[in-house]
């Protein structure tokens, strides 16, 4: 029993050093790499959930730039915060950001905590976020997996079940905890990462450039490409949005209205055009106003038109299919008051400084170029 775990302990330690030899060289230069600084790992690994390395990057610099300590960003409006997160997406990952800023300043003192449990106990930090920031930042021997990692563990060690339901989960922890170098967790955490990333691959995975070749236990079965193996498929939901974009000329300003997305549901706390969300592709029948409006306007004899072709996109969330039309209904002057008691107005130039879904940026984007085009 012994000479087993001295012969593991011997293996784990062989493992490590092929593995931070190689990241030495071929570790991805990142500007919040060979820092210690918590507030810089925090802020990267949060824009990293769900984002690519090369989108992230021009996002962690322009925040960085703007909010370049916790307490600048603790003072920070929401708005403002979720202005420099747009199209980013998943947008809870910003409101956390500025509520844990928030929090750190007022009970920590604006100094981060250094222990593991303590910072899973901060809102968006989950036990993988805590354990990258615990590792890199504060030393502390945690192995930190994220997608990335629990891939690369399951090849090595060839796991056959399913690697998300929770006993398959709880292998891969402790297999990472076992090999783990205690003595540089935070280099080993990020080159199990980037190895994930760049060579370990999910499709196609490069084992002939890979420094744990000799110690990969599905590719010695040939099995490599079968792993990790998944058996849930997520459920998608498809939802149809109609946006209308009420718009009007005032004093040479082109005005629009806009509401803030209030309920808990994709884009929270972001700026829309009027929103109406059906079953179906089909344009609604009324403009999203209540019937008071509606008969309001009818009263007065306002009918609305569409201007120019509906614009339509199409958008992928992980759960979700989103279809979005946008209607431009160019609206006369003196019905405008009925809106303004529904909705916010703001002129175009204040709307593009809001922070609003990449959708509708792309629609503004493309579609507002003055108000008298009629075909677009
Ligand atoms: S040998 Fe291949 S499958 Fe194994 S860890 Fe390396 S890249 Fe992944």
């Amino acid at each position: 029993m012994l000479f087993v775990i001295l012969f593991q302990t011997y293996a784990f330690m062989n493992l490590s050093s092929s593995l931070l030899n190689w990241y030495k060289i071929n570790k991805r230069e990142l500007p919040w790499r060979d820092t210690g600084n918590p507030y810089q790992i925090w802020l990267s690994e949060i824009i990293l959930q769900q984002t690519r390395i090369d989108q992230g990057v021009g996002y962690f610099q322009r925040i960085y730039q703007r909010f370049p300590d916790i307490r600048s960003l603790a003072s920070a409006s929401e708005d403002e915060v979720l202005s420099l997160w747009q199209g980013l997406g998943y947008y809870s990952r910003a409101r956390n950001l500025h509520h844990t800023a928030k929090i750190i300043s007022a009970d920590y003192e604006g100094v981060f905590p250094s222990d593991y449990h303590e910072l899973k106990k901060l809102k968006g930090i989950g036990s993988y976020t805590a354990a990258a920031i615990a590792s890199i930042a504060f030393n502390i021997p945690v192995a930190a997996i994220d997608g990335n990692v629990s891939r690369v563990i399951s090849r090595l060690f060839a796991i056959e079940t399913p690697i998300d339901i929770t006993s398959t989960r709880k292998i891969i922890e402790s297999l990472a905890d076992e090999i783990l170098d205690t003595r540089q967790p935070g280099d080993f955490n990020q080159a199990m990462m980037d190895l994930g990333s760049m060579i370990c691959k999910p499709t196609n995975p490069l084992c002939d450039q890979c420094p744990l070749f000799d110690f990969c236990l599905a590719r010695a079965k040939k099995i490599e490409h079968l792993l990790p193996v998944k058996s849930k498929k997520i459920k998608q939901r498809k939802r149809y949005l109609h946006f209308f974009l009420l718009t009007y000329m005032q004093n040479d300003t082109q005005f629009l209205f806009v509401e803030k997305r209030k309920d808990n549901d994709i884009w929270k706390n972001l700026y829309q055009l009027p929103l109406a969300e059906t079953d179906s592709p089909e344009i609604p029948e009324q403009l999203p106003l209540p019937k008071e409006a509606i008969s309001l306007l009818k009263s007065k004899g306002f009918h609305p038109e569409i201007a120019g072709k509906p614009a339509t996109y199409k958008h992928q969330l992980s759960h979700q299919i989103l279809e979005a039309s946008f209607y431009k209904i160019i609206l006369p002057q003196e019905y405008c008051f009925i809106f303004e008691q529904y909705f916010k107005k703001v002129s175009l130039e204040e709307f593009e400084n809001m922070g609003k879904p990449v959708l509708i940026s792309r629609y503004i984007a493309g579609h507002i170029t003055g108000l008298s085009e009629t075909n677009q």
